[in-house]
């Protein structure tokens, strides 16, 4: 069986969109799925559009996600090289091939021009198709033409194409997720393959890379059914096997239009330093037109691929509900390993100085405070208190946890208690701590509002990490001086 070979090909114009990164997810799992080869290629000929900056978040993103390639620009591999701009001395031999061949053909039409006739053809309200002005040209009328100073443009022939290998104009091809799929060429216009400056358009080059690569299925965004059409045709035109496509529907914001900066983030690095985890993107990600076959949505990369089918994915639009993905990151943020995620957690603690804490108290602050938050960045302010000598208090918890006559009793019985307390061993702490509360308890107050009175004077709020924690990791000097400075 021919082997099966995927790719992904993102356009280096801005940084990884999540809406790639879920294209390169299905072609990788499927690759995955059947020992096959997911390939990278960078499609860079856009010169003015592309930045270093764009391929080198695009590999760090797919890399952050797992999405590891078998065959790529910095990997290598047999059909290389891999990034567009390094494959240009590669096409006009298959240029030459379709003009040899009569399915292409030398256009000297100006920009001036062509904008006319499509003036003309928006005035008779009709869709513009190019008018193969240029399609029967003798050679003495090219020769004249040259002779002005004109450079042709080679444009594909549609026509032509469609007579040698379809019996109607109406083309059709059968789609791995929407099925049969068709469209009457005689609406494509005979495109450019080849600009007048030699350079390739889209539709060739990718056909060209995907036929040399030995690409076999294209997985892609339902927005290239258009384009597809045309590289079949380019396909049959070179006598070149036509590989497999399979066409993902679009994903939506939650108000249903299309998904942009408006709605939130939408670049793979914009979410990681918002303080989502890779794991949960790509498990997020992979939700939006695949869903298992238990009832478990959270799933790991590898158990996704043994679950994956691609005829089983939705050929419907799906929708990027941040709360969904919200919910899904503090699913991975309560379960992950805590060396790892206090290593991920440091970026988002910049503002404080680290060294006041070792290592294993980090980690114990982490540990404490990493539920119920959704993202990473929540932790800046939720461990805020930890750090520093003096706290801040929220609105409101001073007056009415501390200002009390009250809470000025509990606070200094707290006070008077805080010699005896043993700093070093949390589960002697909280026993102590259960000592003080049922002290109070015993007089008529309730534990939670003695609780909030000492939390309150060493934290500045009401809601926060254990208290046997937060005492352990400030220490009794600390404590203490809080305590005291909130007695007046
Ligand atoms: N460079 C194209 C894009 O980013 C690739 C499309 C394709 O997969 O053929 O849209």
């Amino acid at each position: 069986m021919e082997e099966i070979r995927v790719r992904i090909a993102p356009s280096p114009s801005g940084n990884l969109h999540v809406g790639t990164a879920r294209t390169a997810l299905f072609n990788y799992l499927f690759a995955k799925k059947n020992n096959g080869k997911f390939v990278l290629r960078i499609e860079d000929t856009d010169a003015e559009r592309t930045s270093q900056a764009y391929i080198d978040n695009i590999f760090d993103s797919l890399k952050a996600l797992g999405l590891n390639w078998d065959e790529g620009p910095d990997v290598g591999g047999p059909y290389g090289p891999y990034t567009q701009s390094e494959r240009f001395d590669i096409y006009p031999k298959y240029v030459q091939e379709l003009l040899d061949k009569g399915f292409a053909y030398e256009c000297f039409c100006t920009p001036e021009e062509l904008e006319a006739e499509k003036e003309e053809a928006t005035k008779n309200k009709q869709a513009y198709v190019y008018s193969k002005k240029c399609e029967n040209l003798t050679e003495a009328e090219k020769e004249k033409l040259r002779a002005e100073g004109r450079k042709p443009a080679i444009r594909f022939s549609v026509s032509k194409a469609q007579k040698a290998f379809h019996d109607s104009p109406i083309i059709h091809f059968e789609d791995l997720v929407k099925g049969d799929l068709h469209q009457d060429t005689s609406l494509i216009g005979d495109f450019v393959i080849m600009k007048s400056n030699g350079a390739p358009t889209y539709n060739f080059a990718v056909v060209i890379d995907d036929m040399l690569m030995k690409i076999s299925h294209i997985i892609r965004g339902e927005d290239h059914i258009s384009n597809t059409f045309k590289q079949i045709l380019i396909y049959e035109a070179l006598g070149a096997e036509v590989p497999k496509f399979g066409h993902l529907g679009m994903i939506l914001a939650p108000d249903r239009s299309k998904l942009s900066k408006r709605h939130g983030a939408t670049a793979v690095s914009e979410f990681v330093e918002k303080g989502y985890l890779t794991e949960a993107l790509i498990n997020f990600v992979a939700l939006l037109g695949w869903s298992p076959s238990d009832s478990n949505e959270i799933k790991s990369l590898d158990e996704i691929a043994q679950d994956f089918r691609i005829h089983e994915v939705s050929s419907s639009n799906s929708i990027f509900e941040y709360d969904k993905l919200n919910w899904m990151n503090g699913q991975y943020i309560k379960k992950m390993d805590i060396k790892a995620l206090t290593k991920l957690a440091k970026p988002f603690l910049a503002k404080y100085d680290l060294s006041e804490l070792t290592e294993e108290q980090l980690e114990k602050v982490i540990a404490a405070t990493r539920e119920p938050i959704t993202v990473l960045s929540d932790l800046t302010n939720d461990v805020a208190y930890f750090f520093g000598k003096d706290i801040v208090y929220e609105e409101g918890v001073k007056e009415a946890n501390i200002d009390t006559e009250q809470a000025q009793t509990i606070l200094k019985y707290f006070d008077s208690q805080l010699d005896s307390y043993d700093f070093d061993n949390e589960e002697k702490l909280h026993e102590q701590l259960a000592d003080f509360r049922a002290y109070f308890k015993e007089q008529g107050i309730k534990p939670k509002v003695t609780m909030w009175t000492v939390r309150a004077a060493l934290t500045g709020r009401t809601h926060g990490a254990d208290m046997g924690v937060i005492l352990e990791v400030l220490g009794k000097d600390k404590v203490k001086y809080r305590i005291e400075k909130a007695i007046v």
